[in-house]
């Protein structure tokens, strides 16, 4: 388009934005920083020259867009402007204008495109650089070229025809109306055993045993608008400017069009058309019916079985979905050997497909590019160095021992998907709820929320409302706090945000246990260490969860190793249990504004023993020593974020099957 429209300026004037896109594709390649300098500098020169206007007969400076369309027709102005930008503009203007003679002094469309190429240095070395550099750049510039390889065919095809402007015209009226790549010139584009896809044009004087002509529809079969309508290039003949050819014979036209196609087929031609179930869709041409004459009994001449489909197929009519149907089919227990089999060997011959250069046609066909194919490698370098204790925090513990898989990815991969506005909203709770337990803030909404209001903005949320019901989700939450740090628990604060790092042994293995506590608090009645765990997720653990709840008992642990004993005037205390605060939740439907408070008793209270948390850290450090991380189902797949690639689920099952 570019092309024509910068070429044939007496049919089709060249407009300001073709004469953009002419100037930011690549045979000039300027970008719009370039186009706003040029623009700018050519409005200067209109100023300057309009100066010497007397000012009541002064017109305005011209916009930008249609000094630079004006300068592109008429290069030689941009000889006085400076810079790159004019140089390659006033270039290409030049090389349009030699274009231009080249195609009225009777040259061909594709010595016109040579003349285009030729001139064209920097595009030219700049594809190479990319062919030769590979990557995705490479790939783009390798695709370019196979396009321009195949716009010269096509202007080779057109020269064959004509010569000249007409040649010319012929082959931007073909490129324009062209839906499917033509064939290339050469024979070995051919394949034998592959299906061709080709117009009807082109089928013309060819034979197959079976031909598809798909899409038969009314409205574009037959086509009645008028061929090459824009230049009008069908009505150029050899005496002048011919009459339009009338609708019926271009109907006429159409109907041998269809005929050749249809009369392709050695043995079995389809024809398929869509039948929309509104009055006023899609509905099939009126050649469909042409095809055949019925007789009275219903039967008909010649023997064309008319076939209404209503279903949709089986499956997609994609290689994909047949690579994958052969996958399934091939180790699919119920199928027979036989089945099997023939499936396997199908995937084989698919597999085996080459292109031209060598290239599988069908790679996912390939068993080495399966998931789960191959062989487990081993990791040089290990996830955690065995010589020294393996650190653990509560809540990977937990996570270890739920599923390792998850563990592993989450948290040694980093590959979590994390919500950053959940993740702020935590942070920010639990931040003033430290201020308020360590007596740096009163317990007083209104402050709380004042202090909210100051950095709520900086957290993402996905959405303004998003944010705005979170942020009334936040101010419930420090209302719960508030209730609950207010209230009689029997209990007094000694230490917020409390670090831990104890060292203790579990089993063969030696465990660094390290970590925060949200609170520390000493029971009134006994002096023992309570500490409590504030949660702000929606995530809710049952009663039974909480008595065996690992991160819990970690703090219980790290209590009993010697974690807090600053905090109690350097007396070790014993551990009196520990409870989660979920300050998302309600206590209950009727008292909303306090939280659900989920208590674990002491450890040694605890009627799995104390040592079920060790035996815990040491199933864990097993783990992670030995790396075998492998899916574990359960409650945590629910909120898991590689559901998508776990082979343990069903949404994951493509990673093995
Ligand atoms: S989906 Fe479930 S089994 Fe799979 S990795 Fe996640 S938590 Fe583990």
């Amino acid at each position: 388009l570019r092309f024509r429209s910068g070429v044939h300026d007496a049919e089709d004037p060249l407009s300001v934005e073709v004469a953009q896109q002419l100037l930011t594709g690549p045979l000039a390649g300027l970008d719009g920083a370039d186009l706003r300098q040029l623009g700018r500098a050519l409005r200067e020169e209109e100023r300057s020259a309009l100066r010497e206007v007397p000012a009541e007969q002064r017109p305005a400076v011209r916009p930008a867009g249609e000094l630079i369309r004006e300068a592109l027709a008429e290069p030689e102005r941009l000889v006085l402007l400076g810079g790159p930008a004019a140089r390659r503009a006033r270039e290409l203007g030049l090389l349009l204008r030699k274009v231009r003679d080249l195609l009225l002094g009777g040259a061909t469309a594709e010595e016109a495109l040579w003349a285009l190429w030729e001139a064209s240095d920097s595009w030219r070395e700049r594809l190479e650089r990319s062919a030769l550099r590979g990557g995705a750049a490479g790939r783009n510039a390798d695709r370019d070229l196979d396009a321009l390889c195949a716009l010269f065919e096509t202007a080779a095809r057109a020269e064959l025809r004509a010569g000249g402007p007409r040649g010319a015209l012929n082959f931007l009226a073909e490129v324009e109306q062209q839906d499917i790549a033509a064939d290339t010139l050469s024979g070995r584009a051919v394949r034998a055993d592959a299906v061709r896809l080709m117009t009807a044009h082109r089928a013309k004087g060819l034979e197959w045993r079976l031909v598809v002509v798909a899409g038969v529809q009314e409205g574009l079969w037959p086509d009645l608008r008028r061929r090459g309508s824009l230049l009008e290039a069908d009505r150029i003949g050899r005496d002048g400017i011919a009459e339009p050819m009338p609708q019926s014979a271009l109907l006429a036209e159409e109907r041998r069009l269809f005929y050749v196609a249809a009369t392709r087929a050695k043995e079995r031609l389809v024809v398929t058309a869509v039948q929309a179930a509104a009055e006023d869709g899609d509905e099939p041409s009126r050649f469909l019916r042409e095809l055949y004459r019925e007789r009275p009994d219903g039967t008909r001449v010649p023997e064309v079985r008319v076939e209404d489909v209503t279903h949709r197929p089986r499956r997609a009519l994609s290689v994909a979905a047949l690579v994958a149907e052969l996958r399934a089919t091939s180790v699919d227990p119920a199928a027979s050997p036989q089945l099997r089999e023939a499936a396997a060997e199908r995937l084989a011959r698919l597999a085996a497909l080459e292109d031209e250069d060598g290239l599988p046609l069908v790679p996912a066909a390939n068993p080495h590019r399966w998931w789960g194919m191959a062989e487990l490698t081993e990791n040089e370098v290990p996830v955690r160095d065995p010589q020294r204790p393996v650190e653990l925090s509560g809540s990977a513990l937990e996570s270890v021992n739920a599923c390792s898989l998850q563990w592993f990815l989450g948290r040694e991969v980093r590959a979590q998907e994390v919500s950053s506005g959940a993740q702020g909203f935590g942070n920010v709770v639990h931040v003033l709820a430290d201020e308020v337990g360590a007596g740096r803030a009163p317990a007083d909404l209104d402050v709380l929320m004042a202090r909210l209001d100051r950095v709520w903005d900086a957290l993402a949320f996905d959405a303004p409302w998003k944010s705005e019901q979170e942020k009334g989700e936040a101010r419930a939450a420090l209302e719960r706090f508030l209730a609950w740090h207010t209230g009689q628990r029997g209990r007094q604060p000694v230490a917020t945000e409390q670090p831990f790092d104890v060292e203790l042994k579990a089993g063969p293995y030696a465990v660094r246990i390290r970590g925060t506590m949200d609170r520390v608090e000493r029971e009134d009645a006994t002096g023992a260490a309570y500490v409590v765990d504030f949660k702000t997720g929606r995530h809710t653990p049952t009663k039974a969860q909480v008595e065996e709840h690992p991160q819990l008992a970690v703090y219980q642990l790290a209590v009993r190793e010697g974690a807090v004993d600053q905090a109690f005037d350097g007396v070790r205390p014993e551990p009196g249990g520990a409870e989660l605060v979920q300050l998302r939740q309600p206590e209950s439907r009727t008292v909303a504004d306090a939280p659900k408070v989920q208590h674990q008793p002491g450890l040694a209270e605890n009627p799995a023993g104390p040592e079920w948390i060790e035996g815990l850290l040491a199933e864990a450090a097993d783990r992670v020593l030995r790396e075998r991380f492998v899916p574990t189902t359960g409650d945590q797949c629910g909120h898991c974020s590689f559901r998508g690639s776990c082979s343990a689920r069903p949404e994951g099952r493509q990673v093995v099957e």
